[in-house]
């Protein structure tokens, strides 16, 4: 059975089976409005969440299905100590799909080891985000027209962004795919996705110290808010924050054609100035995550029980000489079999891809 827990648990097909049905989605919404007629989607959020839960909101209710769930843990019986797993085993009793937010690296993976219906990881701490990266691969898409040979500038929290995690391990299923790191020194891409993707997966990189640096060679500008949340240091959280801003006279620099997109929600790092420019994709973006939250509920509805719709192989192994050493990660949280796996010579945390 086919769950989302990471970018890469979809094929390059199957992305592009998503995007052409939210395409059509967006062009004959009519045609959907009982694709998940009495189907339940839960909504399991035990981190602060609006436009990504409202968004799996819409989705399902304009398919014509219902959802239930949370969205304050501290309200459900986690409060009384309840784990992923069990909570997960208990809600696919009422529900069809699941979705799940989770402060803790791996937490979606944890229940997907268990759960008897679809998961989808709707951001685990600043790990992954998949469903923004389809968001993020369909805005592309309708706002330039393909994804292959496109040249990014990821800017700002590249440390804690999950959604740049994610999108530039996507982006290792195309093809000339070039990539500007645009951050400062205490927020730079981690290291598992600098060697596993970038490096391995061969999308060459550039790191700049300025926007200006690299906007007139790129084709999506990628924006991202400092996560205040994930800092452990205020000070140097104030010291870094008004870096690496976004205003109309930057713009003047860029392609006619290039798109910023942001995940949202913005805090300073765009000027409100630059939401006129046609190239200011972010508010089609939220858009566009609704539409390709219904085209991925519905396909991996219409996948469960196909064979030609596999979770790809993990080659995930236990070792009781090792341990994973993240104190956000579910197997330092919870009782979680820990699982570990080799990307080349290192071996990682199956759950928060830690360097073990
Ligand atoms: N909304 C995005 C996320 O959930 C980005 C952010 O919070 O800054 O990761």
């Amino acid at each position: 059975m086919k769950h989302l827990i990471e970018p890469t648990d979809l094929t390059r097909a199957e992305i592009s089976e998503i995007i052409a049905l939210a395409d059509r989605i967006i062009e004959h919404p009519e045609e959907y409005y009982e694709a998940m007629a009495h189907k339940k989607l839960a909504t399991l959020f035990y981190e602060p969440s609006t436009r990504t839960r409202l968004s799996f909101t819409a989705a399902i209710k304009e398919l014509g299905g219902q959802m239930l769930g949370f969205s304050d843990a501290a309200k459900s019986s986690v409060a009384k100590g309840e784990t992923v797993q069990d909570t997960v085993r208990v809600m696919a009793c009422f529900a069809d799909i699941i979705a799940m937010r989770h402060p803790i690296e791996g937490a979606p993976l944890a229940a997907a080891e268990v759960s008897p219906v679809p998961i989808i990881n709707a951001g685990d701490g600043s790990h992954s985000h998949p469903t923004q990266t389809l968001t993020d691969l369909l805005t592309i898409h309708r706002e330039l027209g393909h994804i292959d040979n496109l040249t990014f500038g990821f800017c700002g929290d590249l440390r804690f962004g999950r959604t740049v995690h994610s999108l530039i391990k996507a982006l290792s299923a195309y093809e000339g795919i070039k990539v500007y790191l645009i951050a400062p020194d205490a927020l730079k891409l981690p290291e598992y996705i600098r060697h596993d993707v970038c490096d391995l997966k061969g999308i060459p990189y550039v790191e700049v110290d300025s926007i200006e640096e690299a906007m007139p060679e790129l084709d999506i500008l990628y924006m991202t808010r400092v996560q205040k949340e994930r800092f452990l240091d205020e000070d140097e959280f104030d010291r870094l924050k008004d870096n690496f801003i976004l205003n109309a006279e930057k713009m003047k620099l860029a392609k006619k054609n290039m798109a910023v997109l942001h995940p949202l929600p913005r805090v300073n790092e765009i000027l409100t100035e630059v939401d006129a420019d046609p190239r200011a994709a972010y508010f089609r973006q939220v858009a566009y995550g609704k539409y390709v939250r219904m085209a991925l509920i519905k396909s991996l509805m219409d996948w469960k029980d196909d064979p030609a719709h596999p979770m790809p192989e993990k080659d995930h192994f236990t070792d009781d000489s090792l341990r994973c050493t993240n104190p956000k990660c579910i197997c330092n949280n919870e009782s979680v079999t820990p699982y570990f796996k080799r990307t080349g010579e290192i071996v990682r945390c199956a759950y928060c891809e830690t360097k073990i």
